[in-house]
């Protein structure tokens, strides 16, 4: 049964392959790629006519549809393909928008098109192209929206992604709002937006692939591994190598909360600088996990850093405005951008670390709040044994400042309760990180971390028919 289906995928991914690179490779080619319809992103989609290209549509408005609306552009570089899929797409060469080429606005010739997707994006427009990742069950295709605004001016390629996890869903609304509010005829550079990269947990309200393994293991990827290795690799080669410089946006997990913090790997130069970028948001240092795509993304030359804000299955609205905040702040230190008033130039605030676990299994209630100052000593929650109806006091072996913590819930022994930030300058965390590991345990189960260092207890309800973590 394994045969089979990786023989199948094989012979699928091939021709996917093969179809998409032409489109990366051919640009200096006889052949020339369909041009991107360039699209105002503030323009609603239309209701369609013909079935929608992917599932982006519940993040956008669906009103009546006005004349001069272009349709979404589709990624479907080769028809025999996307007839394949059982849910047929825009033809790219057949483009409807009829005033389309109105909407074309004034591009600098000095900066060329994006070659990206099987399409060139021009100067100074915005597009909504699709990835189709190479590798699926039974060759049946989920379309993953991309958002592309390419600037008149040039400068760097910002990527932006979000819901590698599939149940983290702040990261969706902020790519949102970051991307439908750029002009790309004032943008310098290029902002790549994906809002949910794992559509098949996103479906599922999960945060695992349909195979239950976790997708930010696998970067970057490997064409001829499991489905989740292909569907890194497939992403990495079709999206992330555009980028010079990204950022992966997740949230707290399994019932945890984070408050709004960058995660990065501040031995290197380039993440060290992106870092600096967010305004006031709190910053720490770690590697990150191997197949994190920040780290696989920072290994290919690409600086990546993950921004964490709130939990999983929840849309707060705090964590959105704070993420959305730092990402225009981000993009005017990176220069691509020329006002913002937002925030004024706030420093990040530096932070190592370490998880305070649960003694004992039971109800935890927090007597503290995400972002409170906390004394060495301090009561943090109690956790209440509903059989035995013994009650624990938890107290705080550090003094520093909450930067995550669990929700109140029934917690087993050994879960990572309380995540305490302790204030220090970046050189300090290297210098520390560089020498032995210190009392501070590795992050665990978070974000990325997800339970490498932890417990089979902290795995998710629906247990894994394999370990998630192994190829
Ligand atoms: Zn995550």
């Amino acid at each position: 049964m394994v045969d089979a289906r990786s023989g199948s995928d094989a012979s699928v991914e091939s021709s996917v392959t093969v179809s998409a690179r032409a489109g990366s490779v051919a640009a200096g080619k006889a052949e020339p790629l369909p041009k991107a319809q360039n699209i105002d992103l503030e323009d609603p989609v239309p209701a369609p006519d013909q079935p929608p290209v992917a599932i982006g549509e519940p993040l956008l408005p669906q009103t009546e549809t006005p004349a001069s609306v272009v349709p979404p552009a589709s990624v479907a570089a080769d028809p025999g393909v996307a007839s394949g899929s059982g849910q047929p797409v825009a033809e790219p060469q057949a483009p409807e928008g009829a005033d389309g080429a109105a909407l074309q606005v004034t591009q600098d010739a000095a900066v060329p098109p994006l070659v990206i997707l099987g399409k060139e994006v021009e100067s100074g427009t915005s597009a909504r192209l699709s990835w189709v990742p190479a590798q699926s069950f039974e060759g049946i295709f989920s379309a993953t929206p991309v958002m592309i605004v390419h600037g008149s001016r040039p400068g760097p390629v910002l990527c932006l992604t979000a819901a590698v996890h599939g149940d983290e869903l702040n990261g969706i609304e902020t790519v949102r709002r970051v991307l439908y509010g750029l002009d790309a005829s004032r943008l310098s550079g290029t902002v790549i937006g994906v809002p949910i990269v794992n559509l098949q947990g996103f479906h599922r309200s999960s945060r695992y692939l349909a195979d239950r393994r976790d997708l930010n293991r696998f970067f970057p990827g490997d064409p001829n591994g499991s489905l989740a290795s292909r569907i890194a690799h497939s992403f990495f080669e079709e999206v992330v190598r555009h980028c010079s410089a990204l950022v992966d946006l997740h949230t707290g997990s399994y019932h945890r909360t984070n408050m709004p913090q960058v995660r990065a790997d501040l031995h290197h130069p380039e993440v060290l600088e992106l870092s600096r970028g967010f305004g006031a948001t709190v910053m720490l240092h770690s590697d990150g996990a191997v197949g994190t795509l920040r780290r696989a993304a920072t290994e290919a030359g690409v600086p990546a850093v993950t921004l964490e804000a709130g939990g999983s299955m929840l849309l707060d609205e705090k964590s959105v405005n704070h993420s959305f905040q730092a990402i225009q702040s981000l993009l005017h230190h990176l220069e691509m951008v020329s006002k913002f008033s937002l925030w004024g130039q706030p420093e990040p605030v530096f932070y190592k670390s370490s998880w305070q676990r649960a003694p004992v299994g039971g109800v935890i209630f927090s007597s503290v709040k995400l972002g409170d100052t906390v004394t060495r000593g301090e009561l943090l929650g109690t956790i209440t044994n509903p059989i035995t109806n013994v009650r624990t006091e938890l107290f705080s072996n550090y003094t520093g400042r909450i930067l995550g913590m669990a929700l109140n819930q029934f917690v087993q022994p050994g879960f990572a309760a309380y995540h305490i930030g302790i204030q220090a300058p970046p050189e300090d965390l290297l210098a520390e990180s560089a020498g032995s590991a210190g009392a501070n345990e590795p992050l665990p189960v978070d974000e990325e971390s997800d339970s490498s260092s932890s417990s089979s207890y902290e795995m998710p309800e629906e247990d894994p028919v394999e370990a998630p973590l192994e190829d």
